[in-house]
C-alpha cells in the first residue's frame, strides 16, 4: 500500500448511452442517462484506491449543488480531499458524453468556470506523506512550479504527469516528471502516427508511455529501450471512457512497488482491457482478480 496524491480535477460527467452516434442536427432519445464523478486525476485515484491505496485529492472544489455528487462519490471510494481548495462562486467542471454503444467510444463537451489549482495551494500539502505524486498536465506555468519544487524539496519523490492534450509550453515539463504518460490525442497533434515514434523523439532519460487504444500502449526507459504491450480486450467493449486513466493507474500501482516498467505497462493494458469490458469503474479490481 502506498499514500498517493493526485493533482488535477474532479468533474460532473454527464454520460448519455445512445444506440449510435447521433447526426448533427438529428434527435434521438438516449438509452439510459447516468451521472458521476469524473476527471482525469479522481478517475484514476479511483481505481488505484480500488487496488488497495491511500489517495488524495489536491483540486478545486466549487459550494454548488453538483459538488456534492463529486463529494459523495470520493468519499465512496475512499479518496482523501482536504488538500482541496474550496470556493464559493463558479461551477465545477461538467462533461457531458455521448457514449455511443455500439462501439464504446465516447463524445465529449465540457463546460467549466473553475480556477486551476495553484502553486500556492499545491504548497499547503504536507508532501513528505506521500510516496507518489500524480498530476494531470493542464495549468502548465503553475504545474511547472509544482514539479520544481518536488526536485527541489523532495528528490526521492516519484511523480507522474498525464499529456493528454497539446497546450502552450507544455513541452517544457517533460525533463521535471520521473514518468510521462501520453495519450494518442497528443501524439497525433504533434504529427506522429505511432507511439513509439513519438517516444523515440524524446530526449534520453525519459522513462514514458504511450497508450494507443486497441493497439495498446508502449514505453520507452532510461536507457531509450521500447517495450509494446498489446491490448487486452474484453469479450465487448463497453465503455472506453476513463479507459486512459485506468491504464495511468494500473502503470503507477506497479512503479511505486519498484515493478519492471515492462510487466507495468502489460498489466496497465490488461486492467485498462479489463475496463472496457463495463460501465464506469465500479468493482473493477475485483473482478479483474476474478
Ligand atoms: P484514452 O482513454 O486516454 O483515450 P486509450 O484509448 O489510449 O486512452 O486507452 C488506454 C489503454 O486502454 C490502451 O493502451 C489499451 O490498453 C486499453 N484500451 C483502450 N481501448 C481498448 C479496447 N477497445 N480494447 C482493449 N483495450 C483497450
Amino acid at each position: 500500500m502506498a499514500n498517493i496524491l493526485a493533482i488535477g480535477i474532479a468533474t460532473l460527467d454527464i454520460i448519455n448511452t445512445v444506440e449510435f452516434y447521433p447526426d448533427e442536427d438529428s434527435e434521438q432519445r438516449a438509452i439510459s442517462q447516468q451521472q458521476t464523478r469524473g476527471g482525469n486525476a479522481t478517475n484514476t485515484l479511483t481505481v488505484l484506491s480500488q487496488l488497495g491505496h491511500q489517495c488524495s485529492w489536491g483540486g478545486v472544489l466549487i459550494d454548488e449543488p453538483d459538488s456534492q455528487i463529486i463529494q459523495r462519490d470520493l468519499e465512496n471510494n475512499h479518496i482523501d480531499f482536504a488538500a482541496c481548495k474550496r470556493l464559493a462562486d463558479g461551477k465545477m467542471p461538467t462533461s457531458y458524453i455521448t457514449l455511443n454503444q455500439q462501439t464504446g467510444s465516447r463524445t465529449i463537451v465540457h463546460h467549466r468556470d473553475c480556477p486551476e489549482f495553484s502553486f500556492e495551494d499545491f504548497t499547503q500539502i504536507d508532501l513528505s506523506q506521500f510516496d507518489w505524486v500524480h498530476f494531470e498536465g493542464r495549468n502548465v506555468v503553475e504545474t511547472k512550479l509544482m514539479l520544481l519544487h518536488l526536485k527541489q524539496h523532495h528528490p526521492a519523490l516519484p511523480c507522474s504527469l498525464e499529456i493528454e492534450k497539446p497546450r502552450p509550453d507544455i513541452e517544457s515539463l517533460f525533463d521535471l516528471p520521473t514518468l510521462l504518460l501520453f495519450s494518442q490525442h497528443y501524439a497525433i497533434s504533434q504529427g506522429f502516427t505511432d507511439a513509439s515514434s513519438l517516444l523515440s523523439s524524446l530526449s534520453t532519460n525519459i522513462i514514458a508511455t504511450c497508450a494507443w487504444g486497441n493497439a495498446g500502449a508502449w514505453a520507452i526507459d532510461q536507457h531509450t529501450k521500447l517495450f509494446h504491450s498489446p491490448a487486452f480486450a474484453p469479450k465487448q467493449v463497453i465503455d472506453t471512457l476513463g479507459a486512459g486513466d485506468t491504464f495511468n493507474a494500473g502503470l503507477i500501482d506497479k512503479l511505486v512497488n519498484n515493478t519492471e516498467l515492462e510487466q507495468a505497462l502489460t498489466y496497465a493494458c490488461q486492467l485498462a482491457g479489463h475496463k472496457c469490458g463495463q460501465v464506469g469503474f465500479a468493482n473493477l479490481s475485483h473482478t479483474f482478480e476474478a
